[in-house]
């Protein structure tokens, strides 16, 4: 394809796109498609030959986009969402289109200094301490700062990395059979595949406090700690969540940092969706106490209208991280004391992803993204104020950011599961069900860009309608 051809198959593509965002409403949001459908469509081998642009955007469109399903849709609640919004797409398209591989800072300068900038915006729109910082309120470079990674699994991978080479320095390598990491029943499954990618040997999942809503309880982490100590293990490492996946709920940070200091241990602070709440003043008192933390991460990619992948992580000191990760063989040699990501990180290679980050926080300004997260917020609080109103419903816990738990009252795990999936069966929505200590709960999470308050209400009332269908029908 050459430029000419390509600007004319760009255009019809960007007409594509516009067109489908015009539509995106109307589709069903889950593809209905089985398993090798796809596959059972397309040839075995790759073409010999080239083919046609024209044939292989209509294949697109009549073979691949029949197995999409539409996370964009203004009715897609499952999971958490996955943000986008026409800057990002741009920011995306730019650092395709430049295919720039900013792995040290010679190469590609303009990668790694953005970088740093637009992390360290973001930092300040959250209010995170001084130290997070790469460059302080008077131009100093500290020893802290952030790093845009894939995703959250990435970042607590590394976090933990980083803890390890801060223990183990000057110990001998036998010990890192006695190491042990902390998180709770309801942190996140890729804690637990961070510790098993590290080969982490001994691994503690504390059983979170129901009435406070699946929080992390303090006093059990500390006992488990002191217990492992008298055991002649090495506590090193915890992990505690603000938003957690199932319910969004929050750990007590302050507390679980108090714990971190006395027994030095590393705090991660894992907020991949609900993180960039920070940014709203009184969503703040959430985040009481991250100062105490060692790293902080949280998903631009997931609710800060910044297409994936987009992951950032903070240090309070990055040194350990470098200590665990820097490699510098002679053909990747840095230029003095310029930031070289590929030190902050698993892989070499990086894309410039800061550059749609850059282009969104720009484009929207730090008081749109503020109105943007409260719509959401407002939304989860309008279905829990509809579901409190129906008495077949119970709210299973809090609605936070953006996101609410329900399940029908006084019927069995499988009423709720059958409920969602005869819902999800019209097409016209779609989410997910999770497990709350033994029970079956559906999960609402409002985060689409183009999610709007008649959305949502109009999928509770199917929701309702489908519970009516299922339920209340007369017995034959
Ligand atoms: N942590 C939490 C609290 C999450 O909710 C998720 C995913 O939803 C993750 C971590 C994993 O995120 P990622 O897909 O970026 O690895």
């Amino acid at each position: 394809m050459d430029v000419e051809s390509f600007r004319v198959a760009a255009k019809s593509m960007i007409d594509w796109i516009c067109d489908y965002y015009d539509n995106v409403e109307s589709l069903p949001v889950r593809s209905e498609l089985s398993v090798g459908d796809i596959r059972s469509v397309l040839p075995s081998e790759a073409p010999t030959g080239p083919e046609s642009w024209n044939k292989i955007s209509s294949d697109f469109q009549e073979k691949i986009m029949p197995g999409v399903m539409h996370w964009q849709s203004p009715n897609f609640y499952a999971y958490f969402p996955s943000a986008f919004s026409f800057p990002s797409l741009l920011g995306d398209l730019m650092s395709s289109a430049l295919s720039v591989n900013g792995f040290l800072w010679v190469s590609s300068p303009a990668a790694t200094e953005l970088e740093t900038v637009v992390v360290d915006w973001l930092g300040k729109m959250m209010g995170l301490p001084q130290a997070f910082l790469a460059i302080d309120s008077e131009g100093k470079r500290g020893k802290g700062g952030g790093v845009v990674q894939t995703t959250a699994s990435e970042c607590t991978l590394v976090a933990l990395l980083a803890a390890r080479a801060r223990i183990m320095e000057g110990r001998p390598l036998s010990d890192t059979s006695r190491l042990v990491c902390y998180f709770s029943d309801q942190a996140h499954s890729s804690v637990r595949k961070a510790c098993m990618v590290a080969v982490t040997p001994h691994v503690r999942v504390l059983p979170t406090c129901h009435s406070t809503g699946f929080s992390m309880e303090p006093a059990l982490l500390e006992a488990a700690i002191k217990e492992d100590l008298a055991a002649g293990l090495l506590p090193f490492y915890m992990v505690g969540t603000i938003g957690t996946t199932s319910s969004c709920a929050v750990d007590p940070i302050g507390e679980m940092g108090a714990i971190a200091q006395k027994y030095k241990l590393w705090l991660h602070v894992d907020g991949a969706h609900a993180g960039v709440a920070a940014i709203l003043p009184e969503q703040r008192h959430h985040f009481a106490g991250v100062e105490l933390a060692d790293s902080f991460n949280t998903n631009p990619h997931k609710w800060l209208l910044t297409t994936f992948d987009c992951s950032c992580i903070w240090f309070r000191d990055a040194d350990p991280l470098k200590a665990a990760l820097s490699l510098t063989p002679a053909y990747l040699r840095g230029k003095g004391n310029a930031y070289d990501y590929q030190n902050w990180e698993i892989p070499v290679g990086r894309r410039f992803r800061s550059l749609k980050l850059w282009f969104v926080l720009r484009a929207y300004g730090q008081e749109k993204l503020q109105g943007f997260l409260r719509h959401h917020i407002r939304l989860a609080e309008t279905v829990a104020a509809l579901a409190r109103k129906d008495e077949r419903f119970e709210v299973s816990a809090p609605p936070r950011f953006g996101l609410v738990c329900f399940r029908l009252k006084g019927r069995s795990n499988e009423d709720t599961s059958a409920l969602i999936e005869a819902f999800n069966k019209t097409g016209k929505a779609f989410l997910i069900t999770t497990d709350l200590a033994g029970q079956t709960v559906a999960r609402i999470a409002c985060g689409g860009f183009m999610t709007q308050e008649r959305h949502v209400r109009a999928t509770w009332q199917l929701i309702g309608d489908t519970a009516t269908a299922l339920f209340s029908a007369p017995e034959e």
